[in-house]
């Protein structure tokens, strides 16, 4: 539920990276001797033949964990499998880890070669699901969600990181192609693409697609901003954009399918941005899979005892724990912190400084929402509180004096309360 009106919010203090200079190329990460994938894993059924251990895989060749069908991705290397292991993603989402062994040459799988010459939704969902950028194509196909509207965003969707950006402007012939492929596999004509408008000029005529610029401030780019600025609306309780009709997919993905298209092979390089601790930004592209200790190891970043690894920029990001953290395709940075600049969360309680509600872009009143987050009343969190106006963008948490994880909080508000609507839905 949205309470509060948007009109005369605070200016927000912080701007996107926005490229306006050079290309650089990213630097390419040696191969690896390993790459883990991550399958979303089919409870109860054993794993196909084709991905037990010892089968062989070549580079673009569609892996999934049933044979007859479910979701898949696209083996980024050329080598043997080696093992499946349950990982288990946010929010206890359920994955097998499939580690394979890599062959130095690549040897392509050319099966999607032959379906380039008329693009269907099944050909998306079948090679793209994980290719870099991914996004969830299977929501393209729901009789119930008919999708009428797709958004092409083209920002990133956190502070330092260039990622997706860079992807629009260097390989802006790929989106374009990405785009008229969307169009042509799907049957839908409304497609908006949408990136920070300093950095996105002159792009229109150009584009099959509604271009349009939002604002260079932080969080203008997150989906959820990008939907009220284009709707006019947020999402009610227990909605995804799909319920309303729209589909959200990333610059870098749609680059992905026009490149595929072209060339005839899935790309299986994910370009990220790696932040030091120097805070100095490296470009680099690296297989899908690849641990990320080995991308730390090229750059020279060490790590010591109680440094940090965050996936994703300053304000959104998540901890992880290994150096063998595999890159995915949705991976779109990586922020190595040295121990002594880390600001620990706490748990003391809110002091009502109202820091928080001075930076709140669509000016929730953390202060009180926080307080029924903390005791798990999500419900009165989001009737009361105004939950549901939150667009995730971190500033909130970043600004807390009292270092409460708000943004954590928030999320897993949101995914609880998810949970209980589709429970309910089911149980109706
Ligand atoms: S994360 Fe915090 S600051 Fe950002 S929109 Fe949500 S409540 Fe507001
Ligand atoms: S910034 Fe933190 S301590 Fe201050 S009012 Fe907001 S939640 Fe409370």
């Amino acid at each position: 539920m949205q309470l509060k009106s948007f009109f005369g919010s605070p200016k927000p203090e912080f701007r996107y990276e926005l490229l306006s200079t050079a290309f650089p190329e990213p630097m390419a990460v040696a191969l690896p001797e390993t790459v883990t994938l991550l399958i979303p894993e089919q409870p109860g059924t054993a794993p196909c033949q084709a991905i037990k251990a010892g089968a062989k895989v070549k580079t673009g060749q569609k892996l999934s964990w049933d044979a007859n069908g479910g979701p898949s991705i696209v083996s980024s290397v050329t080598g043997t499998i080696q093992s499946h292991t349950p990982y288990t993603g946010d929010y206890g989402k359920k994955f097998a880890a499939i580690g394979i062994a890599t062959e130095k040459a690549d040897q392509w799988d050319e099966s999607f070669q032959s379906l380039t010459g008329e693009p269907t939704v099944q050909t998306l969902i079948d090679h793209f699901s994980g290719a870099p950028g991914g996004a969830d194509f299977s929501k393209l196909t729901d009789p119930g969600k008919p999708i009428k509207t797709i958004v092409v965003y083209g920002g990133d969707t956190d502070l330092l990181v260039e990622t997706n950006l860079f992807v629009l402007k260097s390989r802006i012939s790929a989106v374009m192609n990405g785009v008229k492929i969307l169009k042509s596999a799907t049957g839908i004509d409304e497609i908006f693409a949408v990136a920070p408008s300093e950095a996105f000029q002159n792009y229109d005529g150009h584009f099959e697609a509604n271009v349009k610029g939002v604002p260079v401030d932080y969080p203008a780019c997150q989906p959820l901003m990008i939907y009220y600025q284009l709707f006019g609306k947020m999402l009610e309780q227990g909605q995804s954009f799909e319920d309303t009709g729209v589909f959200f997919i990333r610059a870098e993905a749609v680059g992905a399918i026009g490149q595929a298209f072209s060339q005839g092979r899935v790309p299986v390089e994910k370009i990220l941005t790696i932040l030091d601790k120097s805070q100095r930004k490296h470009l680099v592209s690296a297989r899908i899979g690849t641990p990320i200790g080995g991308i730390l190891k090229m750059l020279n970043i060490s790590l010591n005892d109680r440094d940090r690894i965050i996936f994703g920029g300053p304000m959104t990001g998540r901890a992880v724990y290994s150096e063998q953290q595999p890159v995915q395709f949705d991976t779109d940075a990586i922020l190595v912190q040295d121990a002594n600049d880390i600001i620990l969360n706490s748990d003391y309680p809110c002091i009502n400084c109202g820091e928080c509600i001075r930076t709140c872009p669509t000016r929730v009143p953390v202060n009180m929402l926080i307080r029924f987050l903390e005791a798990g009343e999500y419900q009165d969190g989001a009737d009361l509180y105004d939950l549901y106006s939150c667009v995730e963008c971190g500033l909130c948490s970043y600004v807390c004096t009292a270092r409460i994880p708000i943004l954590q909080y928030i999320k897993l508000a949101k995914f609880e309360l998810a949970r209980m609507t589709l429970a309910e839905e089911k149980n109706d």
